[in-house]
């Protein structure tokens, strides 16, 4: 193993480099504040909208796990990722999805992604499934909440989860690991992290592996600290504002 596969770019190592840097410490003080071990956190870095080159850069540097929001982006993206280090032997890296998901891609999702945590309806998990067969691999799966009883951008109203995970639980090639959430806009966060603890609660009484909490962005990764984040998902804080372009 080389070791160096991005042959990236000085000045956008030393970027990251430091942004990382500076949300492991978030992460660092977060957990202290909260009581939590730092080591029961994995931290995604969500690189949509940012080339393969930072992907390989933030991989130097230590990233293993990564989150897309759209299924063409990301298969093509982690494809050059994936040779890339394959060709130099480097460590492997764990996909994300986290994206809306619209049932006719799913399966194509199940191909390429290890953790779907988007799923919000039973449409998606028949797809999953078929995909996940297809392509003869196993696919984690978050199911994401609704907090605001909104579901326009996605998730599922938690009185209806548990029903959702039941359905996730029953295929064999999907396996169960949790919830996910946005904080609804203008909402504070700590009060829609605290309920998706308690959905999150009433799933893992069920289905105890499923005992995964992803909370937490750049803006609010604290506060999904405080209510039992084993997951952040963060973009901004470490690779700069995306282009507004969508
Ligand atoms: C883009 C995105 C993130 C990252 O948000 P930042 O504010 O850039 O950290 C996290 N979660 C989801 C679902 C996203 O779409």
């Amino acid at each position: 193993m080389t070791g160096v596969v991005s042959g990236g770019d000085p000045a956008r190592r030393e970027q990251l480099r430091d942004s990382l840097a500076a949300v492991h410490e978030r992460i660092e003080r977060g957990c202290a504040e909260a009581g939590r071990d730092p080591g029961d956190v994995t931290l995604v870095v969500v690189t949509k909208y940012f080339p393969a080159s930072d992907v390989l850069l933030l991989h130097e540097l230590g990233v293993r796990h990564f989150g897309e929001n759209r299924d063409q982006e990301a298969a093509e993206k982690f494809r050059e990722v994936r040779h890339a280090l394959s060709e130099a032997g480097a460590p492997g890296l764990t996909l994300h999805f986290i994206g809306q998901l619209q049932s006719n891609k799913a399966a194509h999702v199940a191909g390429y992604a290890d953790v779907v945590q988007s799923v919000d309806r039973p449409k998606l998990v028949g797809a999953l499934a078929k995909g996940a067969h297809a392509a003869d691999r196993t696919v984690q799966v978050l199911l994401q909440v609704s907090l605001d009883g909104d579901t326009s951008r996605g998730g599922v109203l938690p009185a209806d989860a548990e029903a959702l995970a039941d359905a996730v639980a029953a295929q064999q090639l999907l396996q169960l690991r949790g919830v996910m959430a946005v904080a609804p806009l203008g909402a504070d966060p700590d009060a829609a992290f605290a309920r998706l603890r308690e959905v999150a609660d009433g799933i893992r009484a069920r289905h105890p592996g499923a005992d995964w909490i992803s909370a937490g962005m750049s803006g609010d990764l604290e506060a999904g600290l405080r209510h039992g984040a084993t997951l952040l998902r963060v973009g901004t804080a470490i690779l700069g504002s995306r282009p507004s372009l969508l």
